[in-house]
């Protein structure tokens, strides 16, 4: 990377937040942009998460860009290889390869109030930038608790999202902490390997059926040669979620019929009363996230595992200790414990027009102008920002309204640049941030999140969830279609000639 080089945009991470990113501005005709990625490849989640059994739990047909249509998807639910490979695809068929950095992770971005622009500090050199765009995800820092005495444990220990596939499970005595979405995949994927499996679980998840099958060759060619087949199997799997949202947000109660199917898929397979009372949760369904499986419940009635109704509270030597005493001596820990949500540490990254960190900024919960802009952080967007998460769809439709709102953006910044005199810059006002949260948190109190009796990933450490978005996808669309010049302050560069004086009284003091 040359020193001092300026973009028109700098996007930070290249997953399907980034990628995309890249592909409208290049739509746009905006070619002075970089991506820029800490690791050595792009796809994000996709690519660090290769776990056995990883994939994804919406769709393939509508878990993936509406510009980049996919009609060979090989499963309802594709797997990680499947889905790594598309982003791949999607880098090299819209010509993203030129822009984006790897091993170039963003270490600090500093607003410059004087130039109106970004000045960012990588792994591999410096740039300015006019805008950043922060697409770093919502799950792609991995969190392990800290937990007593796991320093000393000797074995092997990793996270779900940094598989150690050089260590040979087969045989040993493995232990898995959590059973969240990633857990519930890894569990049945590797129960046939290992000699002993115990899992930790906290609070069991509501787990409903997967409806996955491969999707044939006769549709896959069908979808090849009449488009609008496939573009009708989209537009089904987005209406069928859209009609569930209000159960979610608006009518709970209603969540009580699909935690009967929930609990008749559950019943079916696990007839032993002290394991089902073990793995039926005491919150309303929907509350944590719905997860989907068909092998999770067989794969805990085999003999050779063991569900441990209790989190892990300490790891004496090669013994890993439940909160409620039990105790399991293992050869491998598989941590299935997520990710740092709420508290996202490139926050910590970015200083904005006053000097203040973003995390300084939200060290009483993450807000943000229609899930994108901060106050005092001008001309920085957040791709999945504040309340811009899905509890029961595809993130790719919420991305791709956020870009929508970041192409918007850019020709705002144009017209103002062109109309005024010097530079423009967009800093959204505190009022318009505070005003949109205190919407979204009226709306939050009815929802299934809030109401129905559980601690989820969703939530702050003030128990306020900062996550997820309380609307239908279409609404969310709808929102973000334009930049409301109104909750935003213009700011301007000082003209060249205001500069060159500025700069001659301070010679002359
Ligand atoms: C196992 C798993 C399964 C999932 N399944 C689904 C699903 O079925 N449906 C769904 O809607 N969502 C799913 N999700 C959520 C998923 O994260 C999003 O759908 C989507 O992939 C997020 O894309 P992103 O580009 O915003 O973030 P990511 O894919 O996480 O990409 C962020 C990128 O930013 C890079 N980065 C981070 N910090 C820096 C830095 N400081 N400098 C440079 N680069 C940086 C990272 O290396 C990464 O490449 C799943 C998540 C996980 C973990």
């Amino acid at each position: 990377m040359a020193e001092h080089e300026h973009v028109r945009v700098a996007v930070i991470g290249s997953g399907f937040g980034g990628l995309g990113a890249a592909v409208r501005l290049r739509r746009a005709g905006i070619t002075d942009f970089v991506v820029l990625e800490r690791r050595d490849s792009v796809g994000g989640t996709w690519r660090d998460n290769s776990y056995p059994g990883c994939a994804c739990d919406v769709p393939s047909h509508l878990y993936s860009f509406s510009f980049a249509p996919n009609p060979d998807w090989p499963r309802n639910f594709s797997g990680q290889e499947h889905i790594r490979a598309y982003l791949e695809r999607v880098a090299d068929t819209f010509g993203l390869r030129p822009h984006i950095r790897l091993d170039s992770e963003v270490l600090q971005a500093r607003w410059d109030a004087e130039e109106l622009r970004w000045e960012i500090e990588t792994g591999s050199g410096t740039l300015t930038a006019d805008m950043v765009v922060s697409a770093t995800g919502p799950l792609s820092d991995p969190k392990i608790p800290d937990i007593p005495g796991l320093d000393g444990f000797t074995g092997k220990v990793f996270h779900s999202a940094q598989w150690d596939h050089d260590y040979d499970l087969r045989g040993k005595r493995v232990a898995v902490i959590g059973t969240g979405a990633s857990a519930i995949q890894i569990i049945p994927a590797i129960q046939p390997l290992v000699g002993k499996l115990t899992v930790f679980q906290r609070t069991p998840a509501w787990v409903m059926p997967r409806m996955d099958r491969e999707i044939s060759g006769f549709e896959r060619r069908l979808h090849t040669a009449v488009p609008p087949t496939r573009a009708l199997r989209r537009q089904m799997l987005w209406l069928i979620r859209e009609f569930q949202v209000g159960a979610f947000t608006k009518h709970p109660a209603q969540m009580r019929l699909v935690e009967k199917l929930a609990k008749y898929h559950m019943t079916r397979v696990v007839k032993d009363p002290a394991l089902r009372a073990k793995l039926t949760p005491d919150y309303r369904i929907g509350c944590k996230r719905i997860l989907l499986s068909n092998t999770y419940y067989p794969a805990l009635t085999r003999p050779n595992v063991d569900v441990v109704a209790s989190g892990l509270r300490e790891v004496r030597g090669n013994t890993l200790v439940a909160a409620d005493g039990t105790e399991a001596e293992v050869d491998a820990v598989i941590f299935g414990t997520g990710f740092h949500v709420t508290d996202v540490p490139i926050a910590h990254r970015i200083k904005g027009a006053d000097g203040t960190t973003l995390a300084e900024t939200w060290k009483d919960g993450m807000e943000a102008l229609r899930g994108s802009t901060i106050a005092g952080f001008p001309n920085f967007m957040m791709i999945i920002g504040p309340n811009t998460g899905l509890g029961n769809s595809s993130m790719i439709l919420i991305i791709e309204a956020q870009l929508n709102y970041m192409i918007d953006y850019l020709r705002q910044l144009d017209t103002l640049t062109t109309a005024g005199t010097g530079r423009a810059a967009l800093d959204a006002r505190p009022e318009a941030v505070r005003s949109w949260n205190t919407r979204i948190q009226e709306r939050m109190r009815r929802t299934v999140w809030t109401t129905g009796g559980c601690e989820s990933w969703y939530l702050d450490a003030n128990g306020r969830n900062t996550t997820v978005w309380p609307g239908t996808t279409g609404e969310f669309r709808r929102v973000t279609r334009q930049v409301d010049l109104a909750e935003y302050r213009v700011l301007r560069a000082p003209a060249p000639a205001d500069r060159r004086s500025a700069d001659t009284v301070e010679a002359a003091r």
